[in-house]
């Protein structure tokens, strides 16, 4: 059995000496001992000690605080949430809390995060009525946060990124991904991430005193003692969940090292399809998107009932892209999406876990080269009219039509 992801938090049952600690310091939650520690560590850690960090029950709750805080004081004809619509549904559902209306725009076709030129030409069209900007760092790639600063400043429009999928993507400048970034970036720590900590998010910012505003609001909105001076609504993480966030900590960088190993072992083992562009320093994969052909997307959910037979998972995050699921159609608007629904049509998710062995890739990837390579003779011999002049009608390298001709 080879699971498209196999969660690995800590193991509480043997860190029963720090779980007494909780029990007998009495505190269980309220940014106690154990949470500060774990927001310390991790700007030492991860973001090269500068801004700060604040826990959230989960990613989602700190989206939905961040858009609500930066939002504010908006206009009433700002009104869109300008995001991709290749994410996931909470960045839409976020949006939605907050009174918003999600406004989907396409994606690149080499990084499938939000395109600069589809934003641009939306930031135009819609200029004074779009209340933020959310840009997804898909799958946790290294997007350029620089831009979006250019935006926040230039625009004045805020912007939030839904980096639910990036703890452990150390960008360029060699610090973790949102390192120095003055707006909130938001992560996730689901036990489905590769920073697997059962529920959780944490929310990091350059700025202080926006860190210091959303703990405000992420604790009933008390800006003074027991006062609400803001809205707000109970976001925190409890100290069991901040115990298992610290000890996920350990020895992280060699979580990330080997699922980059599997990823790399992927792009060696299947050349002829279109994996994602690969970023300038380490990205953290939580599984691995890969393309099928162009002329097989029509027989993904055979490609996928073909693997789960010898027992291994796949699923095609993100298809259904948002603009495609019936309950944001009436609640959204959208620029043109010729690139979103070819990569949605296409994608598939490969497996990637921390105890994963590049045995288990090449397994995973002789299956899938076998599969693809019999789909298309089969495709060839239903229509031999067309078999001699077969020229791929699309950019993916040759090297897969080497290994089909060759198998
Ligand atoms: C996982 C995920 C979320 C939600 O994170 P939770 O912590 O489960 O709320 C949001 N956006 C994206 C892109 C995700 O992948």
């Amino acid at each position: 059995m080879i699971p498209l992801i196999k969660p690995n938090p800590p193991r509480l049952s043997e860190a029963a000496a720090m779980l007494r600690q909780i029990e007998n310091s009495g505190l269980f939650s309220n940014f106690g001992p154990v949470n500060t520690q774990f927001e310390e560590s991790l700007v030492a850690r991860m973001f090269g000690g500068t801004g700060a960090c604040l826990t959230v029950c989960n990613a989602t709750i700190g989206l939905m605080l961040a858009v609500q805080l930066v939002c504010e004081n908006r206009a009433s004809r700002r009104k869109y949430a300008l995001m991709p619509s290749f994410t996931f549904a909470a960045a839409a559902q976020a949006a939605l809390w907050c009174g918003l209306t999600p406004l989907f725009c396409d994606i690149d076709p080499q990084s499938w995060a939000a395109s600069a030129e589809a934003e641009d030409e939306l930031l135009r069209r819609y200029r004074d009525q779009i209340a933020v900007v959310m840009p997804y760092a898909t799958f946790g790639y290294d997007i350029d946060l620089n831009r979006y600063a250019r935006i926040q400043a230039e625009l004045g429009i805020p912007v939030v990124v839904d980096a639910a999928a990036s703890l452990g993507t150390v960008s360029a400048h060699g610090h973790g991904f949102g390192t120095g970034y003055p707006g909130a970036v938001v992560f996730s720590m689901h036990a489905t991430k590769s920073f697997a900590a059962a529920e959780g998010g944490v929310i990091y910012s350059a700025d202080v005193a926006l860190i210091a505003r959303l703990r405000a609001m992420s604790n009933f909105g008390f800006g003074q003692p027991r006062t609400a001076t803001m809205l707000g609504l109970n976001a925190k993480l409890s100290e069991v969940g901040a115990l298992l966030a610290l000890l996920k900590l350990d020895g992280y960088e060699h979580v990330v090292a080997s699922r980059g190993a599997i990823v790399e072992r992927y792009r060696e083992t299947l050349p002829g399809l279109q994996f994602q562009a690969a970023p300038p320093r380490h990205q953290v994969h939580q599984f691995a998107p890969v393309l099928l052909p162009r002329a097989l997307a029509p027989r993904r959910d055979d490609v996928q009932a073909v693997l789960k037979t010898s027992g291994i998972g796949m699923a095609t995050y993100f298809s259904p892209h948002l603009a495609e699921q019936p309950f944001f159609t009436g609640k959204s608007r959208k620029g043109p999406l010729e690139v979103t629904r070819d990569v949605a049509a296409r994608i598939i998710s490969l497996p990637v876990y921390d105890e994963m062995t590049l045995g288990d890739a090449d397994e995973v990837a002789e299956r899938l080269g076998t599969t693809i390579r019999a789909m298309e003779q089969a495709a060839s011999h239903a229509a031999p009219s067309r078999q001699r002049g077969y020229r791929p009608q699309f950019p993916v390298a040759p090297a897969i039509y080497t290994t089909i001709a060759a198998g």
